[in-house]
């Protein structure tokens, strides 16, 4: 499992609670090994409860799946050589 997959495919699912068994365990493998997947997961699930505070929605606006998106990519360009 890759970064990009991760945070693409599987993050907000896996912060709902939405996978597979499988998959829920591929992630938590990946994240334990990956220090910018869990920082994103972090300022996601942050991000979730503010917006969840303000709003009273579960779905994250697609505006705010960019702003993380951006947030990751900035800290996997961080790690390449
Ligand atoms: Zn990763």
């Amino acid at each position: 499992m890759k970064c990009k997959d991760v945070i693409v495919e599987f993050l907000a699912d896996y912060v709902e609670r939405a996978l597979s068994p499988e998959l829920t365990r591929e992630v938590e493998a990946h994240l334990r090994s990956c220090a910018a997947c869990m920082a994103y997961l972090n300022t996601y699930r942050k991000t979730r409860d503010l917006v969840g505070r303000q709003a009273a929605q579960v779905t994250m606006p697609e505006e705010m799946k960019d702003v993380l998106r951006r947030f990751m990519l900035k800290e996997m360009a961080k790690k390449s050589p």
